[in-house]
């Protein structure tokens, strides 16, 4: 079972004025932003849709591997840093990246002003390096844009309601804009990236990958909770209830991108299955001797973000993301229980809502990584999902084969329009 924990819907357009029509949200990734001349190109896209009579919002990265050199330099310091004093030195990366971006555009003569999450009136709760955002106060934005001006919001960030900066977890810029383009009632939430849109499976990995045209927000759900790094779960969870609708695209180039949308008839019939996802990042628990409800009490108390779960009669199986390893660790000591954790696994899944309509999927799945000699150890599944937990080392050849049997590298796959 993958359990995805819905966000709560929060309060938009508190205390805002009426969405105003022709507003654009447009998000770079860091790659997207990663020198200065990258953010000067982004600068220029920002200011060409100004000058095509938009209403702009720029949600911004940080620059290329900055958050990662900053959450190294914090463990040069400390084994477990302060979760404040973390999210106050990891949300600087966006703030770089917007000022720099607003230096640009006003010697592209253009108005603009670069804000802090906080500044931007994203409110959280108090849950530092992975908060919630529970409301949008966008009037600040409003008089900004109201006044011609380009706003270049810092990603990933906000401020709780204990007034304190926190962050929105990895990947939580994406999050950022889809709540700006419901508040603001964007017509669109443009995500900009190094890549041409959704894939059938990891470029990177797989060379024959398509870019999907189009993909349900509930595909697009189990792509991210299952390793599709292009977007943050979270986003597309907020987008899902808010109705936003997602575009992914290259920063590079102006072609379209991939659009997550509501579920068509297309995307049922065309293709069943839409992509195959990996991840390497989950660490897999066994537990003995404690019953369920205890355990996952304790483990949501502590804001470990469980997804598999298998239970047997003696044992409990689940996975969590790796950086959740240090506060699973701390729960299964103190539930005094027995535990083993195993990071020698990977998760390959393979995805499609066409899967309610056509059987025959997991008998697919399964002889595939028969003839690869794979047996997974854990095997999960949604109505549109199949995950199987198997070795690290075995995960890319499986990746590489479930494209090929389900044929993703033909032009079908891409749901291209008709
Ligand atoms: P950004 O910095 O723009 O937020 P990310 O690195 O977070 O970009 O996400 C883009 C990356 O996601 C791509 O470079 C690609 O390697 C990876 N990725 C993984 N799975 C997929 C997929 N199914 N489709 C597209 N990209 C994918
Ligand atoms: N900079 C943050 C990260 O690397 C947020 C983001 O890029 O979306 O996770
Ligand atoms: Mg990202």
């Amino acid at each position: 079972m993958t359990s995805i924990e819905f966000e709560p819907v929060p309060a938009i357009d508190a205390d805002a004025p009426k969405p105003e029509p022709g507003t654009v949200v447009m998000k770079f990734g860091g790659t997207s932003v990663g020198d200065t001349e990258k953010l000067k190109d982004v600068a220029r896209r920002l200011v060409v849709a100004r000058e095509a009579g938009n209403r702009v919002v720029g949600v911004l990265s940080a620059m290329g591997h900055t958050t990662d050199e900053l959450l190294d330099l914090a463990r040069q310091i400390s084994q477990r840093p302060h979760p404040r004093e973390l999210d106050m030195l990891v949300s600087v990366g966006e703030r770089i990246s917007c000022a720099l971006a607003a230096m640009a555009i006003f010697d592209l003569g253009h108005d603009a002003i670069s804000l802090t999450g906080s500044q931007a009136g994203i409110v959280t709760d108090t849950v530092h390096g992975k908060a919630k955002i529970v409301e949008v106060r966008a009037r600040r934005i409003h008089e900004a844009l109201n006044q011609g001006k380009i706003v270049l919001v810092a990603g990933f960030q906000g401020v709780s309601t204990a007034f304190e900066v926190t962050t929105l977890g990895r990947g939580g810029t994406d999050l950022t804009a889809a709540a700006l383009a419901a508040a603001l009632g964007a017509d669109a939430c443009e995500i900009y990236t190094d890549v041409q849109g959704v894939y059938t499976a990891d470029p990177r990995i797989v060379p024959s990958a398509r870019k999907l045209h189009a993909v349900s927000y509930d595909e697009m759900l189990e792509m991210a909770a299952s390793g599709a790094k292009v977007l943050q779960l979270r986003s597309v969870e907020f987008a899902r209830n808010h109705g936003v609708k997602l575009h992914v695209r290259s920063t590079f180039s102006d072609a379209d991108g991939t659009w997550i949308t509501e579920e068509d008839e297309r995307m049922l019939e065309k293709a069943m299955i839409s992509g195959v996802t990996h991840t390497l990042e989950e660490t897999l628990y066994r537990v003995d001797g404690v019953a369920a409800a205890r355990l996952f009490a304790a483990l949501a108390e502590a804001q470990v973000n469980v997804d598999t779960i298998v239970q047997t009669s003696a044992q409990i199986v689940f996975s969590a993301p790796v950086e959740d390893r240090v506060d699973a660790a701390a729960v299964l000591d103190g539930l005094g229980v027995s535990w083993s954790a195993s990071d020698e696994l990977g998760k390959v899944s393979v995805v499609g809502a066409g899967m309610k309509s056509h059987p025959g999927v997991a008998a697919t799945t399964f002889s595939t990584l028969g003839e690869l000699g794979i047996e997974p150890q854990v095997v999960t599944t949604s109505p549109i999902k199949i995950a199987c937990h198997v070795g690290r080392e075995d995960v890319e050849r499986a990746v590489a084969a479930l494209h090929e049997a389900f044929q993703l590298h033909r032009p079908e796959a891409m749901r291209a329009d008709p």
